[in-house]
């Protein structure tokens, strides 16, 4: 944790935010997982005293440790003022002890490693052998068949080498640490990659107050040393980025409409792109939830699994949509009944149109994959699709309402005044997401689940109109 979050942490933890529901779904996930991985070994003691009884929780691991128990769970040491908490800690019968440390990733990366060193560092000196130290995280080639079995779900790299290696620096650091949590001033330290990365900081809310609008954190795909030297030239706003700054032709582009504030549109490209359009044309969209752990037979961790699909179906060029659409009904998997949707009602010829297209297509070939038989009609669709945020990212249409950014939801807006997402209940994919797991939680009464059944259907709908509607006016623009 870099030091002014610490300090803050440490200082000034109503900062925070309070956890939106977004936020609380990852939580209850991170618990599942931390539930799932205490069942490795099918057996152990977990020290399960709440964060406000942490120096009872010190004791009775003791108490486990002094008693050679064989499987600690969630055990919690001191040393020099520096607490930890272990996932696993193993009893070896020649006294020491493995480490393991669950993670919800799907491979190792190096701030585990770093956590798992400072818990190392904790446990050596507080008196154990630690001989092994293992990193626990989620294998990505498992496929749910049945009750999920944690020795199947999990995969352990071994990285006492590697926590070796950072074992040395780990009390310097934490002197440091140490050192900066008791000045009575946070730590100079400014906004930058480290606040997004490895994770979003909780702070961010605190230390980016001061950015305005549309600054240039918002220039799409703009690297971070570029961000930092703009900072550093005291320049804040993206229109106020000089003409010959290095950016690439598309940031050129983008700057050049926020600086003049007028739109730029290319008719020939605009009208290129209309060319490959097919009819009839199924204006296609998918929601999708992403379950770490996997829900239904076949899945597989983290996969993202369609639950509904929107379309809106042209039989010729201008001609009335016609909207059709498929919702999971929540209590079983979604998939057998989206395929039958999609063989029902996209005809052997015409475009099928998505935002974005790469997702739309990813999402039937994975169909197919886990669905051979039942989805094998779907195996020619991927290559019929047209990408309408293409016209958009090659450029052919900019609007300075849209300050470089190419989403369906920005380029609505502009494009199509009159017509967005503000005032819908759900207004983005992870509303989306967090909708369909609650509706799937069995926690809501009929009333309130139908309510979200409404929402959903109102949203993906609006997601596939959008299209239509952003299509007709590249029409008329292109002429
Ligand atoms: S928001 Fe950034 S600068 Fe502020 S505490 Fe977090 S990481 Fe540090």
């Amino acid at each position: 944790m870099p030091y002014k979050r610490l300090w803050l942490y440490n200082n000034k933890r109503a900062l925070i935010p309070p956890a939106g529901p977004e936020q609380q779904q990852v939580f209850d996930e991170g618990n599942a997982i931390g539930a799932l991985a205490r069942e490795y070994y099918g057996y152990g003691v977990l020290v399960d005293m709440d964060p406000a009884q942490l120096p009872q929780a010190i004791k009775r691991t003791a108490a486990l440790v002094a008693a050679g128990a064989g499987v600690i769970l969630e055990g919690a040491f001191v040393f020099n003022k520096v607490l930890v908490r272990c996932d696993i800690l193993k009893h070896n019968k020649d006294g020491s002890w493995d480490l393991m440390e669950a993670k919800g990733s799907t491979e190792v990366k190096d701030e585990h490693v770093q956590d798992v060193a400072v818990q190392r560092y904790v446990l050596e000196g507080a008196g154990l052998t630690i001989r092994n130290t293992l990193l626990m995280h989620i294998d990505n080639t498992f496929v749910k068949d049945g009750p999920i079995d944690a020795k199947k779900f999990f995969t352990c790299e071994d990285i006492t080498q590697e926590v070796g290696a950072l074992l040395p620096g780990v009390g310097p650091d934490l002197e440091r640490l140490q050192e900066a949590l008791a000045s009575p001033a946070a730590p100079e330290v400014g906004i930058g990659k480290h606040c997004s990365h490895p994770a979003d900081c909780e702070f961010r809310a605190h230390c980016w107050k001061g950015v305005p609008e549309h600054s240039i954190y918002d220039i799409p795909r703009l690297s971070w040393e570029k961000k930092n030297t703009l900072k550093a030239m005291g320049i804040l706003l993206f229109k106020n980025v000089p003409d010959n700054f290095d950016l690439s032709d598309g940031q050129k582009q983008a700057l050049k409409v926020e600086k003049s504030g007028e739109v730029l549109i290319n008719k020939k490209k605009i009208a290129k792109f209309l060319r490959r359009i097919k009819y009839p044309l199924y204006h296609i969209d998918f929601e999708t939830i992403r379950p770490a752990i996997p829900l239904y037979d076949g899945s597989r961790p983290y996969q993202q699994l369609p639950f509904q699909v929107s379309l809106h179906v042209q039989a010729a060029a201008g001609a009335a949509p016609r909207h059709l659409e498929y919702l999971g009904e929540g209590s079983t998997d979604p998939r057998p009944g989206l395929i039958s949707f999609l063989l029902a009602n996209i005809g052997p010829a015409g475009t099928l149109l998505a935002y974005n297209a790469s997702f739309e297509i990813q999402k039937i070939e994975d169909l197919v994959r886990d669905f051979p038989e039942s989805a094998a009609g779907l195996a020619a669709l991927p290559g019929r699709f047209e990408d309408l945020m293409k016209p958009f990212l090659e450029r052919a249409y900019v609007h300075p309402a849209c300050h470089g950014r190419v989403s369906l939801k920005k380029i609505l807006p502009a494009l199509v005044p009159g017509m967005s997402y503000e005032g819908l209940a759900i207004a983005n994919g992870g509303a989306a997401q967090l909708a369909y797991c609650n509706i799937l939680s069995g926690r809501l009464s009929p009333a309130a689940a139908e309510k979200l059944r409404g929402d959903l259907k109102v949203y993906c709908g609006q997601d596939t109109l959008a299209m239509v509607k952003i299509l007709e006016r590249l029409g008329q623009l292109s002429v």
